[in-house]
């Protein structure tokens, strides 16, 4: 068994927020040390309310408390001083909610970000690791010890967010979605319960917590998860030609090359087309990022062949660029304090399809770090979950606009940037992922996020674990269920493999 340290975050780090020490266990509750009250005089509550969200640009909500905590007796704690001032709670754990679900007015703000500790266990293949471990910190404890975990594909994503919203993580393709990795989770209910949630104890509280997102109405203060054999990593890149006069036809032809190129490819390797946009009247940016996970050195170069074959791009690097998913995370260059927001949308139209209809909005970013991801949500698992959870990609193709900007420099034309990228799609949306969505832009989109009748479970799930209502839910709930979404049916393309 091999345990790291916690890091506790910057937040708790600052000695003017003096997280209180840890209790032992069946002690008093802990008092509120870590609570900072919006009716502070001085800019400790402006600081303690900005860190909950990662994003330079949030919105103006002012909690009631921002409480942050660093076990689960704290997180008792909090809940039983909610419910006796008759606050609602909201939670954060690694902040990078796109609809700043931590940030509501007048709510007591619960910071679990301090609950991060690593605990792996070789002998299972298992690992208990707090909500707000990032992926960074997941990937960084497994390497080299022969285990690996589908994180977030950015390394300052928290699980606690991430596993919950079903979680789109690294070699997704033959490991599946992260939530189904999860075996069980420790949570506390708002009544102050605690409690463990699995396929035994409670089969359909354990499907919601996995891909109910923000709409999970308890507190998990741990999560127990399925390890995989650590892969080896090789990455490559290619970019296409855009001429800013045939922009329309150069990116259907890019389309066309990753339409083919994808049904060449081996579950292992990971295909994502990454649209930029260009400055001062270039053309977009578009660059296909290929990751293999392969056995070895030997499998991972073979799952790269098909590269070797492909058509009309303008530079291919060959040099392996990074050689394990640590490093896939290290190589992270958005620059700090950048406001953040994001948009995604399911569709099974394929990439040829898809990229010609984001050049107008592409050419309209008010922001040159804002990018479109635009890749596989397909998945042919090497091993199906012991149960299913409630998460479920709703098309092939997964597209995800992430507006990165200058806090101050447009920051309204920003914030509205993804949700127009996404709407040239609006004719082929399949769904939506609940953990990319901005809600606040969106709310309707909430009723979209799950298969038909997945809401209702939702909300079943929601009367019976916290029946008072002391968990704020997310913008947009309860839902008003749009219109089906075009073409929605139950994924062909989730086929089982054997490993
Ligand atoms: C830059 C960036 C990159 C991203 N990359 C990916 C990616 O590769 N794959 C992917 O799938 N998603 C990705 N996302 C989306 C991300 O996974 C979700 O926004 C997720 O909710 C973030 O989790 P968090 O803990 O960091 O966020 P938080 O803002 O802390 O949490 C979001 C919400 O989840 C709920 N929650 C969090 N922790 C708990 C808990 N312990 N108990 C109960 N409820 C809780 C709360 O409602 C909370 O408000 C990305 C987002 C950003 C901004």
């Amino acid at each position: 068994m091999r345990r790291t340290g916690a890091t506790r975050s910057a937040l708790a780090a600052d000695p003017a927020f003096a997280v209180e020490t840890a209790p032992a266990a069946g002690a008093a509750p802990v008092g509120l040390a870590g609570t900072v009250s919006s009716d502070l005089g001085d800019g400790r509550y402006e600081a303690a309310r900005r860190g909950l969200a990662v994003s330079g640009v949030v919105p103006p909500d002012r909690p009631a408390r921002v409480v942050q905590v660093c076990d689960a007796a704290g997180v008792l704690a909090a809940l039983d001083h909610a419910s006796a001032a008759g606050l609602g709670v909201t939670i954060r754990s690694g902040g990078h909610s796109t609809a700043f679900t931590a940030l509501r007015d007048g709510a007591l703000a619960l910071d679990v970000s301090g609950l991060d500790d690593v605990s792996i266990d070789h002998a299972t293949g298992t690992a208990i690791v707090g909500p707000g471990t990032t992926s960074l910190a997941l990937a960084e404890a497994l390497a080299g010890t022969g285990l690996a975990f589908p994180v977030g594909h950015r390394a300052s994503v928290g699980l606690g967010g991430f596993l919950l919203a079903g979680g789109n993580g690294w070699n997704q393709g033959a490991w599946g979605s992260a939530c189904e990795s999860v075996l069980g989770a420790q949570v506390v209910l708002a009544d102050g319960r605690r409690t463990s949630l699995d396929a035994q104890t409670d089969a359909e509280a354990f499907a919601v917590l996995r891909g109910a997102g923000p709409a999970f109405p308890a507190v998990v203060t741990a999560f127990r998860l399925r390890l995989w054999p650590e892969p080896t990593v090789r990455r490559r890149t290619a970019r296409f030609r855009v001429d800013v006069r045939t922009a329309l036809s150069d990116l259907a032809a890019a389309g066309r090359w990753a339409d083919a190129f994808a049904a060449d490819l081996a579950p292992e390797v990971e295909l994502t087309l990454v649209l930029s946009p260009g400055e001062r009247e270039e053309p977009p940016v578009v660059v296909a990022s290929v990751t293999a996970f392969g056995r070895d050195g030997d499998h991972a170069e073979e799952l790269l062949a098909p590269l070797g074959r492909c058509g009309p791009v303008e530079q291919t690097t060959l040099a392996p660029s990074t050689t394990s998913i640590p490093d896939l995370l290290r190589v992270d260059t958005t620059p700090t304090g950048t406001g953040s927001v994001a948009q995604q949308t399911w569709t099974r139209a394929g990439y040829a399809e898809v990229l010609p209809r984001l050049a107008r909005p592409l050419a309209a970013a008010p922001s040159p770090l804002s990018s479109v991801l635009v890749s596989s949500a397909s998945y042919r698992r090497a091993a199906a979950p012991a149960t299913e959870p409630l998460h479920r990609p709703r098309g092939t193709l997964t597209v995800a606009a992430y507006s990165t900007w200058v806090p101050g420099v447009d920051d309204a034309a920003n914030l509205a940037w993804p949700t127009a990228v996404v709407e040239p799609l609006a004719d082929v949306v399949t769904g939506h992922y609940v953990g990319e969505l901005d809600l606040r832009a969106t709310p309707e989109r909430i009723g979209r996020c799950w298969e038909p009748g997945g809401l209702a479970r939702v909300a079943a799930v929601r009367a019976r674990l916290d029946p008072a209502g002391g968990l704020v839910p997310p913008p947009g709930w309860p839902a008003v269920v749009g219109p089906p979404c075009s073409a929605v049916e139950t994924a062909p393309h989730h086929q089982e493999r054997t490993p």
